[in-house]
């Protein structure tokens, strides 16, 4: 997986010190610069923190997606 220049990805900020859309800016080797589209300060990650990132935020969202369906289930009962 890369991460072109100019998509978005969430990432945790260390400013805003929450999880927020960066921007991805500039590659250079497996080093990109991003950055924060609430605060706008640049952040340097490594592909692989961003791409441990994206897992866990798919792994969060599929979990939240999973008990709004079983909230539903039990409203059926
Ligand atoms: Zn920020």
């Amino acid at each position: 997986m890369q991460f072109e220049i100019g998509t978005t990805r969430i990432f945790h900020c260390p400013f805003c010190d929450v999880d927020t859309p960066h921007t991805v800016k500039a590659r250079r080797g497996a080093m990109y610069g991003i950055v924060c589209t609430n605060c706008r300060n640049g952040s340097m990650v490594s592909d692989l923190d961003l791409r441990i990132y994206q897992l866990k935020w798919e792994e969060e969202l599929q979990t939240i997606l999973d008990s709004l369906v079983d909230d539903s289930y039990d409203d059926d009962d």
